[in-house]
């Protein structure tokens, strides 16, 4: 039988499996199809440091080239998987049929499109891929004008480079509050306020209903009859999991392709990884799909362990970061469903936590510039237990004593 690991994509969760799966002595054939033209990079500089011109390519690439030959992964890029057979355990890219022993799906996410009219529009920006990033650079310039169409993550950071480079910025946020998905009250009202004090014009409760222009974008139409002028768009609304090759596969999906703890699909042979699974989640008690580069890179390791006869199961609290200016935002655990929430820290001092809670359990913890709190909060937001409030809130006590 065809000792061969077969993956099918070639972002973060990949380059770090094929890394780990090496490291615990596979010696099998190891194979990765990845449809960008580049091996293996980290997204999070796309809209930070990257497109701000801050760092090139080689420092965004996850591993350099030679890497992978020297560990005789066979990367193929400008590839795109169009079809898996389970029961024949083959993949067919560019009408070549291949067998694997192991599968490994590390398709990712791609960005939820905007559906309005213009929305094809020269001009109108998305940012998943280094493509998407070498598009939208040459826009921001000095008195250019840049609307975000989205207060979340993405639309945020894009926001920071922007203003930090001169451009005129308005982020056009259809709730009635930036990031309400992803981060606290708190957190959105002084990232609203650091954005607002570099010039950026943050709007929120607005609808969006068109994109105007000839060919090239040169407005926003928005509720109420009011017309923005702009030069360029980024839309950051999201994203939607790559799961089509899985569905047609027969592998079940649910807004990501169904894994359990070990990364497993229900067909002994696949596993997935990355942005693109469903997994379940002991600390929260139901299924998650996470956009995270702690969550591909754990994955990839407990895949890789897995496939490789060991046993390792996934049990990780949630955490992201996010830069904007001199800001770093950590977010440690999922603030969903939170009653209640308490303030460590003096927000005009600039470095500051968040805790969600729901009764007197943390759920979870948004840390602006506040580091050493962000690794305890981590461990906060996994135990579970009940904590008291005051003590949570009081600078004097140290957080691992609460
Ligand atoms: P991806 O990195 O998306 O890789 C999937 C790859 O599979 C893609 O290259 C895709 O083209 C390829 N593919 C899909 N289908 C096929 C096919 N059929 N055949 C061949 N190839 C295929 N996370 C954080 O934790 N912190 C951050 O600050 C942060 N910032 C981010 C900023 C940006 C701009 C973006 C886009 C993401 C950011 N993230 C951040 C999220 C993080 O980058 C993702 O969670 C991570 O990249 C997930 O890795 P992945 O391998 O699952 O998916």
């Amino acid at each position: 039988m065809t000792d061969r690991v077969v993956v099918v994509g070639a972002g973060h969760a990949a380059g770090q499996f094929v890394a780990r799966l090496r490291a615990e002595k596979y010696e099998g054939e190891i194979v990765v199809f990845g449809e960008e033209p580049v091996v293996p990079y980290q997204r999070p500089p796309l809209s930070k440091a990257y497109l701000a011109g801050e760092v090139d390519l080689d420092r965004v690439l996850l591993r350099k080239e030679d890497f992978y030959t020297e560990q005789n992964v066979d990367i193929r890029t400008n590839t795109k998987v169009t079809s898996i057979d389970t029961a024949a355990a083959t993949v067919t890219a560019q009408g070549q049929t291949l067998e694997y022993s192991h599968l490994v799906l590390a398709t990712g996410a791609q960005v939820r499109k905007i559906s309005l009219p213009g929305a094809d529009l020269d001009g109108v920006h998305y940012v998943r891929n280094l493509a998407d990033v070498d598009g939208l650079r040459p826009a921001l310039t000095d008195g250019a004008r840049l609307a975000v169409v989205g207060g979340g993550y993405i639309g945020l950071e894009v926001a920071a480079v922007a203003a930090k480079a001169g451009v005129k910025v308005t982020v056009l946020e259809a709730q009635d509050r930036i990031l309400k998905r992803v981060a606290t009250e708190a957190i959105a009202q002084h990232l609203t306020q650091v954005h607002e004090s570099h010039g950026v014009d943050v709007r929120t409760g607005v609808q969006v209903e068109a994109f105007l222009g000839d060919g090239k974008v040169s407005g926003v139409q928005l509720g109420g009859g009011e017309t923005l002028d702009v030069d360029a768009i980024l839309v950051g609304i999201g994203v939607v999991p790559c799961t089509d090759l899985a569905e047609a596969a027969g592998l079940a999906v649910d807004d990501g392709i169904v894994v359990d703890n070990r990364c497993a699909t229900a067909d002994p042979r696949v596993w997935a990884i990355g942005d693109c699974t469903k997994h379940p989640s002991r600390i929260y008690d139901r299924a998650l799909r996470l956009e995270s580069v702690h969550n591909a890179m754990t994955q990839a390791k407990v895949a890789a362990a897995n496939i490789s006869g060991k046993e390792a199961a996934y049990d990780e609290v949630p955490w992201f970061w996010s830069d904007q200016y001199d800001l770093k935002l950590q977010i440690a655990g999922l603030a969903d469903g939170h009653d209640n929430t308490v303030v460590r820290g003096n927000p005009e001092d600039g470095s500051f936590t968040v805790f969600a809670l729901k009764g007197n359990t943390v759920l979870a913890a948004d840390s602006i510039n506040a580091m050493r709190d962000h690794m305890e909060c981590r461990k906060l937001a996994g135990a579970a237990k009940t904590v008291d409030p005051a003590r949570l809130a009081d600078t004097e006590i140290a957080l691992k004593e609460v």
